[in-house]
């Protein structure tokens, strides 16, 4: 079983005691996020649930080095966000690409573009990464529309071509922020299925950020709940799904299959999903428990 296999291995990214204010000159305003402390294991599918202005786009832009700024510490196997982003160990599929899809270029060019950088305009895009990009766009299923222009994609199938995109730079890990948004249901079920091909057959660690219930129910082994903090994450016991029906009553109604989520105190979730309460707090539940894993049948 991926949760299992991922359950014990070391952490590809590592947040500690991570906060972020958008504007630091103002103190009567919280944190977007306040003292973040997660590990994401190698190899997991993870879910980051929370509602909107929780806080989850602002943690995936610090994990890309896309702000800075921060307190407290991210390592990206072993190295900060700018460097990781050097290295381009992140692939990132934004929330949604307006800009892009006014440029007149095909999807199999936007797939290419992450890892045609770098290539001199002189020399060509060589074969290898050609290759490369080909195999990317089969993998994702994007192969029979690579030649439309990205405006005429569907969100669905612009979605892949982002995925592919990702690939095609051999990114290891797949950040995906609120990838089903503006998605049909039938691309839903084809995003969870092509999120567990992705871990299945390529090993990739996936982290899927949504305040969708259902997104997450549907492509994640594990599920941890930001809303400005962090509220679940590694405990044994597993939140239940009575307790996120609880936290998320209006998405439940038509979710609950296999979900597995660790959590902590069940309580802590339900009470203030929304706003204004960074400062109210008791940190302690921000510890790691041994035998993390435990919950998993
Ligand atoms: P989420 O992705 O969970 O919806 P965000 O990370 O986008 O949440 O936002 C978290 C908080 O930071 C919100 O209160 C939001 O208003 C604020 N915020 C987001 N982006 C900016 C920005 N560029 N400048 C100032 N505040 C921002
Ligand atoms: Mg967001």
């Amino acid at each position: 079983m991926p949760g299992d296999a991922s359950a014990n291995s070391e952490p590809i990214i590592r947040y500690r005691g991570v906060t972020f204010s958008y504007d630091r000159s103002d103190s009567s305003v919280a944190p977007a996020l306040d003292r973040v402390t997660l590990d994401i294991r190698k190899g997991e599918r993870l879910g980051i649930l929370g509602p909107n202005g929780g806080g989850k786009s602002t943690l995936l832009k610090l994990t890309l080095g896309l702000l800075t700024g921060y307190s407290g510490s991210i390592e990206i196997e072993g190295h900060d966000p700018h460097a990781a982003a050097a290295r381009r160990l992140i692939g990132y599929v934004p929330q949604r690409v307006e800009a892009e899809l006014a440029f007149p270029i095909s999807a199999r060019h936007a797939a290419s573009m992450a890892a045609t950088l770098g290539c001199s305009a002189l020399g060509g895009v060589p074969r290898e990464i050609r290759e490369r990009v080909e195999r990317a766009l089969e993998v994702v299923g994007a192969s029979s529309f690579a030649d439309k222009p990205v405006g005429r994609l569907s969100g669905g199938q612009l979605q892949r071509v982002m995925i592919a995109r990702a690939l095609a730079s051999n990114a290891r890990i797949l950040l995906l922020d609120e990838p089903t948004v503006g998605i049909d249901p039938s691309g839903q079920r084809q995003f969870a299925e092509l999120i567990a091909r992705l871990h299945d057959e390529l090993g990739l660690t996936t982290v899927v950020v949504s305040h969708d219930l259902r997104t997450v129910a549907a492509s994640c082994d594990r599920v941890a709940c930001l809303a400005r903090t962090l509220h679940y994450h590694d405990s044994p016991q597993g939140l239940t799904p009575a307790v996120l029906a609880e936290v998320f009553r209006h998405d439940a109604a038509a979710v609950f299959g296999d979900l597995h989520v660790d959590a902590h105190r069940a309580s802590e979730c339900g009470h203030d999903h929304g706003h204004d309460h960074g400062h109210t707090h008791d940190q302690s539940h921000h510890h790691d428990h041994p035998g993390g894993g435990g919950g998993k049948p």
